[in-house]
């Protein structure tokens, strides 16, 4: 199950929370600091999910040997377990030396962050929750977990950071990678398929629509590492006679890259990368789904040089916010070249799942803010403040700012391209968010 963890200093309310949020009373909810010491787990229904949930005890900035110093180490340890966490905070109190420096060690974790102002009932309402902005957390949600106040939004919030259904959850390292072949017909995609795999699991033959429906097999890799296969040969017999091609494998396309996290394109290097490979490539970016290209049937390429050359260019030309992607040369019927596959399949998989410090994020936010000062929207200025990456696969950068919404589309693809470039992530889509602040 996807996890949650509920942190915070004590006192703010993280019990009552875990209790509103589990829907049973099972947390003893005291108003002396520090009563709920050790960690409490449940499972609940969080934004239509099953969801498992810890709460913890308060984490201090302390030294270890105090009490509040072993607190903090089990929060710590809850960290590394959850998929989410909620910092909860107290708008009655305001905000203490301790939330920060909580904050402060929260954004240089990878685990996206939910920010919580609780106790916000009655006059405590949202605008008391505007300080915590200044925590650099994104948007407080805005909450009363004694009286349930804000539990739709939280609810919302949760659901939205919540790895996707069926994706990899913290802690369930037996997943397999899901991997789909995409390709126009005949590009050798089942070929590629019994080459990967080793085995004759499918028909493969000159004629298009010999393998009747998408595959799935599943297969261990040479790493030993699981990795699910979806061939999308499927549903061409069909369009065919239905006279709706193109339609037809784009759908079965989307279908498999929708149940995949990582597609390898086939490209039939004796035709190039012609419109359909083109259009294949930009669904799967919409999709979100990171790309390997193999140029196939190498074996009959004459002129290897001036076909890679002619197939680089095409890419360059027409795949500019797929740039760098990474291209392996393959037979997939003689079986050269087939082994490097993997390992880029790998390598770019790190890279869509990659979260980036918000430290790091925010020292490369300053270059680009210095290197080129975000432009005037109708004569004031727009001022972006700090990026955050509240999720990855695929990575993706929320920037907030006085009039962020605004930020034309040529600044959009300059942050987009610049963070590409600072952290390396060629054949990655990248997802760019603007939240304005007040
Ligand atoms: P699919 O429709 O993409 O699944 O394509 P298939 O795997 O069925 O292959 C279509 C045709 O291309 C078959 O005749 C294969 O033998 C041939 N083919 C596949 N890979 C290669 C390759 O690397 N080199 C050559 N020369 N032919 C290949």
């Amino acid at each position: 199950l996807p996890t949650l963890v509920i942190l915070g200093r004590p006192n703010v309310g993280k019990s009552s929370l875990f209790n509103r949020l589990v829907g049973r009373k099972i947390a003893i909810v005291d108003d002396t600091p520090g009563v709920t010491r050790d960690r409490k787990e449940a499972e609940g229904r969080v934004g239509g999910r099953d969801v498992r949930i810890l709460d913890t005890a308060g984490l201090e900035e302390a030294a270890p040997e105090t009490v509040q110093g072993r607190m903090r180490a089990s929060s710590e340890a809850a960290l590394r377990e959850a998929d989410v966490a909620l910092f909860v905070v107290d708008v009655r109190t305001g905000l203490t030396p301790a939330d920060r420096a909580f904050a402060q060690w929260l954004r240089r974790q990878h685990t996206p962050v939910i920010l919580v102002a609780n106790k916000t009932e009655g006059r405590f309402g949202g605008q008391a929750a505007m300080e915590a902005y200044e925590l650099g957390l994104g948007d407080p949600v805005p909450v009363s977990a004694e009286h349930g106040d804000g539990m739709g939004d939280l609810h919302d919030a949760i659901r939205e950071a919540l790895p996707a259904e069926g994706e990899a959850v913290a802690g369930d390292a037996e997943r397999p990678l899901r991997l789909a072949i995409i390709g126009r017909p005949n590009a050798g995609k089942s070929t590629l398929l019994n080459a990967l795999t080793g085995e004759e699991r499918m028909i493969t033959g000159p004629e298009p629509g010999l393998t009747r429906d998408s595959v799935a097999v599943q297969w261990t890799d040479e790493t030993g590492a699981a990795v699910r296969l979806v061939d999308t040969a499927g549903l061409r017999k069909k369009a065919r006679i239905e006279q709706h091609l193109e339609k037809m494998s784009a759908a079965a396309s989307i279908a498999a890259l929708k149940e995949c996290e990582i597609a390898i394109l086939v490209v039939d290097a004796l035709l190039g990368m012609e419109e359909q490979e083109l259009r294949l490539a930009r669904l799967a970016e919409r999709e979100g789904r990171a790309v390997v290209i193999a140029f196939n049937k190498w074996d009959a390429v004459e002129d290897r040089e001036a076909t890679k050359r002619r197939l680089e260019d095409a890419l360059m030309a027409s795949l500019a916010q797929m740039r760098g992607i990474k291209v392996v040369p393959i037979s997939a019927k003689t079986g050269r070249g087939v082994e490097k596959l993997m390992p880029a399949v790998r390598e770019v998989y790190a890279l869509w799942n990659r979260r980036i410090p918000t430290g790091e994020l925010n020292r490369w936010f300053e270059t680009m803010m210095t290197r080129h000062p975000p432009p005037l929207s109708e004569g004031r200025r727009i001022k972006l403040r700090y990026a955050t990456m509240p999720k990855a696969r695929p990575p993706t950068v929320t920037v907030f700012g006085t009039r962020a919404e605004q930020l034309p589309e040529d600044y959009r693809r300059y942050l987009v391209n610049g963070f590409r470039e600072a952290f390396t992530m060629p054949g990655v889509p990248i997802r760019l968010q603007m939240r304005g602040t007040t």
